[in-house]
């Protein structure tokens, strides 16, 4: 199965209204336990790479293990840079081998978000390298222990979002509605009239960042308002942690390293298969 862009799998998931997570992290536990889990049920995937592992995980390894998982794999897999901060950045991804990035310039001015999200374009484009960019700022960080919600101000304003991606041209659009990234407030108030209003002014695929941690009966909801991807890491990464811990605990002294890498890898494959079954996902591929 060769390497899809997420424009390719994403169109399919907008139209027939189903999610496909992206699992951010790139380690290879993750990876391996994520495509196998994609494969065993026939469902399309996203893995993502983020800056923030750099110290831990290099772009260049993290990012061509992605992409050599997604050309190895029988089911349609898409890699992307996720938060793109920078050009130089993407650049960084494409000649890793990614198929997809994104660039964020949602911090920025409306006006300078559009100018730099359309340099990264000029790159991606002729190359046939999707591109996500993002209008409405996402408060949060994913790895940090901080809980935070939305601030309705950055709300994603939907006729906004129809001329961001008409002068833009990117191929899928991350929104705000109330959605943060890392560990959710309890009383989250995602607003999902906004996801609905985005839906119908623009015809790309959307995209929920910061996506874990809720409760699993409002993925169906959250989709079915219009979103069709949505980023998956801190609730994962943790639960993955602590099975690692625990299996340690277990054994005391009598332990190996291959031990705990076995571990998780058989963690991220029951959870990604989980995922991906509740966001309807299986038997799209
Ligand atoms: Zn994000």
């Amino acid at each position: 199965m060769p390497l899809v862009t997420v424009s390719e799998i994403l169109t399919d998931a907008r139209k027939r209204t189903y999610g496909i997570p992206c699992f951010i992290g790139a380690t290879m536990e993750m990876t391996l336990g994520a495509v196998t889990a994609a494969e065993e049920i026939s469902a399309p995937l996203i893995l993502g790479y983020n800056e923030a592992v750099a110290p831990a995980i290099p772009m260049a390894a993290g990012m061509s293990m992605l992409v050599r998982a997604a050309k190895d794999a029988r089911v349609p897999v898409a890699t992307i840079l996720d938060h793109g901060t920078s050009y130089d950045a993407c650049v960084k991804a494409v000649r890793a081998g990614s198929s997809s990035v994104m660039f964020d310039g949602s911090h920025l001015d409306y006006e300078e978000n559009i100018a730099r999200t359309r340099e990264v374009r000029r790159l991606t484009e002729p190359i046939g390298v999707a591109l996500e960019g993002e209008l409405g700022s996402i408060g949060g960080s994913s790895f940090e222990f901080t809980e935070s919600a939305g601030t309705r101000q950055n709300f994603t304003d939907p006729q906004q979002a129809a001329d961001f991606v008409d002068r833009t041209k990117v191929n899928v659009l991350a929104i705000s509605f109330g959605n943060v990234h890392g560990p959710y407030r309890g009383d989250n108030a995602l607003d999902l009239d906004i996801v609905r209003q985005v839906f119908q002014h623009v015809a790309i695929p959307l995209v929920m960042h910061g996506g874990s941690g809720l409760a699993d009966e409002l993925y169906p909801q959250i989709i079915d308002a219009g979103i069709s991807k949505i980023n998956y890491y801190t609730t994962i990464a943790r639960k993955g942690a602590l099975a690692t811990a625990e299996l340690c605990a277990q054994q005391g002294g009598n332990i190996i390293e291959h031990m705990l890498i076995a571990r998780r890898i058989e963690f991220y494959h029951q959870e990604s298969k989980r995922i991906l079954q509740l966001f309807r996902a299986a038997g799209k591929a």
